[in-house]
């Protein structure tokens, strides 16, 4: 199977993991023919024994963009069918005609692409949509209707839930839960061909109004809905549930193992009913997959709804799915994440029986493991103000300056080393700078020496100051022979060494400082509107100065800004003379609490 990921070296065990194995090796899927694409039982009966040892599948619902808790199920299941040889599908869940637009497809499929994982496998692209179901999924409810095994019911939306009691009580048969196969198949095809208003009648399974379970006290399985669908058009006024729509979808493909977060844990019994039925009635593929529940992630000053984050979209909170701060997968990708930090938290996280909260400095761990190898060293000055050298052009010459060099990557040599100068005058940040030091301050005030990184040692003798006391420059006389690299440069010692950038080479920057986007851990807890929780900060924007070296870096590049963090540059505002970095992360860990 073609998988562009080599297996990871420690497979952490979960419980998933475990079953997968067991039942590969007791041959459970072993016997089920392939017939080279979705289809009933009679198309897989055409075809040879199933290549893949195990099926699995990402089902997402294409109403919105990915986020970091998908990229969890996604690794799940991709990871899953790579290590067990198999094929894990991306399949959209699109039967829901009213939230679903092209633009979630597109994105859905650049997202799990940008993660690494593929579809493709013995030269077939296993990306599949629900949607094409359609004709299966309502020719497998007239087979229901025709065993008595499902019924329209007229009563109202209202009626129906009164009916459907609760917890401790019951639930009441409908009026027309007795009607003939006939009179069902009339009104079903009536449905169909558009004869009756929208919500007026449903059809229903058949199965116990006084289950204990409510998923089996008569579950919907159509609803009459005019509206255009993405894929179908205008070609339905009814669609399946979603309940009715998914077990289908698994089993029409081949899947063997449907994993699914453990909010669906009680609809388990319904998956198994349905399937069981459409398997016994000859239409389906045997075995039935199975559903298996792992708990939701969670992470710490993050939203994981789809809902939730389109409302901060919609509302203008942030800049769209992908703004930096969003923890949509574009949202991440653009605030430089990679691939394979995600990939990594994802592994790490594991599986279990339980939702879990993870602490937002697990996903930041990993990154910053990801970057400390990868990213190039750079120097920039975020807050800048002059430092003047005053006798920089009576030691060297007016106009001279001295070329700098630095390492590209400190563990890295052939990246090679990055040039820049050093003249009279270089931008340093406004506080490395202090009139009145407090203590423990080693940087730049009056009579003090620091090094210029790369650079030169130089000795502060005070500073400039505008009409209205605001320091405009700092001041400093270069100490001789101190270049970095040159016999006896560290003959002078100093306690500071500071970053800097040349006034005559700095290229001006826009930085993007993010920061997290809400100030509570559980910003959406106990039903609070997460809109009280976003943090007012998390976003600021500032003009600064980095090293010649980036010129002409292209976007998505990552980079160290020494002591100051990793930076990337912006995917969609970053050009070439007018460059944009985004602050991915700091250089320790700034969410423990
Ligand atoms: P949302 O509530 O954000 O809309 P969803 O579960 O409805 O999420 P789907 O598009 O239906 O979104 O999800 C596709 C898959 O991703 C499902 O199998 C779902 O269980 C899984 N998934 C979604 N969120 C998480 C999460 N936080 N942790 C683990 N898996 C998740
Ligand atoms: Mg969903």
């Amino acid at each position: 199977m073609s998988h562009p990921l080599p297996p990871d070296a420690a497979k952490p065990a979960n419980f998933l993991r475990t079953l997968i194995e067991r039942e590969v090796n007791e041959g459970v899927y072993a016997q089920r023919p392939w017939g080279g694409s979705p289809g009933d039982a009679a198309h897989h009966a055409a075809g040879g024994p199933d290549p893949a040892p195990v099926r699995l599948r990402f089902p997402p619902e294409p109403n919105g963009y990915l986020h970091i808790g998908h990229a969890k199920s996604i690794c799940l299941n991709f990871g899953l069918a790579r290590d067990f040889g198999g094929v894990c599908h991306l399949r959209f869940d699109d039967t829901n005609p009213e939230k679903e637009e092209q633009e979630y497809v597109d994105a859905i499929v650049e997202m799990v692409h940008w993660l690494g994982w593929s579809w493709q496998a013995n030269g077939t692209e296993h990306l599949y949509y629900a949607s094409h179901y359609f004709d299966f999924m309502y020719r497998a409810a007239e087979v229901l209707v025709g065993r008595g095994l499902a019924y329209v019911d007229e009563q109202s939306a209202e009626a129906m839930r009164a009916n459907r009691g609760d917890f401790t009580t019951p639930g009441t048969n409908s009026p027309w839960r007795d009607r003939s196969v006939e009179e069902n198949l009339a009104r079903f095809r009536e449905m169909r061909d558009g004869q009756h208003a929208d919500g007026s009648m449903v059809l229903r399974a058949k199965i116990d109004m006084a289950s204990p379970n409510i998923n089996l006290r008569d579950p919907a399985l159509y609803r009459i809905k005019r509206a255009h669908h993405h894929n179908t058009g205008d070609r339905w006024c009814i669609y399946p549930m979603y309940a009715y729509a998914h077990p289908i979808e698994d089993a029409l493909e081949n899947i063997t193992h449907s994993i699914c977060t453990l909010e669906f844990e009680d609809q388990r019994p319904w998956y198994d009913w349905l399937l069981a039925r459409l398997v016994e009635g000859g239409l389906l593929n045997a075995p039935a997959p199975k559903q298996h529940e792992f708990g939701r992630l969670n992470l710490t000053y993050v939203i994981t709804s789809k809902r939730k984050l389109k409302a901060l979209v919609d509302e203008g909170h942030v800049n769209g799915w992908d703004d930096p701060r969003m923890p949509t997968l574009a949202g991440m990708r653009r605030r430089g994440y990679t691939p394979e930090a995600v990939r990594k938290f994802a592994e790490d996280t594991g599986a279990s029986k339980t939702n879990i909260w993870v602490d937002y400095a697990v996903l930041d761990g990993a990154l910053r493991a990801d970057l400390e190898g990868k990213a190039a060293r750079a120097m920039a000055v975020i807050a800048p103000i002059p430092l003047k050298l005053i006798n920089w052009d009576t030691l060297y010459g007016a106009g001279h300056i001295e070329p700098c060099s630095a390492p590209a990557h400190p563990q890295h040599p052939a990246l090679g080393q990055r040039q820049f100068g050093l003249g009279p005058a270089v931008w340093i940040e406004r506080d490395d700078f202090a009139e009145l030091p407090t203590k423990g301050f080693f940087r730049l005030f009056p009579g003090n020496k620091v090094r210029l990184k790369y650079g030169m040692v130089v000795e502060c003798t005070g500073c400039e100051k505008d009409a209205d006391g605001r320091i405009t420059a700092v001041l400093a006389n270069v100490v001789p022979d101190t270049k970095s690299g040159t016999p006896g440069a560290d003959a002078v010692k100093v306690k500071g060494t500071i970053t800097w950038v040349g006034v005559h080479d700095g290229i001006a920057a826009t930085l993007n400082l993010y920061d997290r986007l809400f100030s509570e851990p559980q910003p959406d807890a106990g039903g609070r509107d997460f809109r009280e929780a976003l943090n007012p900060a998390s976003k600021t924007v500032v003009q600064g100065f980095v090293e010649p070296s980036l010129a002409a870096v292209p976007p998505d590049q990552r980079f160290q800004f020494e002591r100051h963090g990793y930076f990337v540059t912006d995917r969609i505002d970053h050009a070439p003379g007018a460059p944009v970095f985004n602050r991915i992360t700091g250089l320790k860990d700034g969410w423990a609490k």
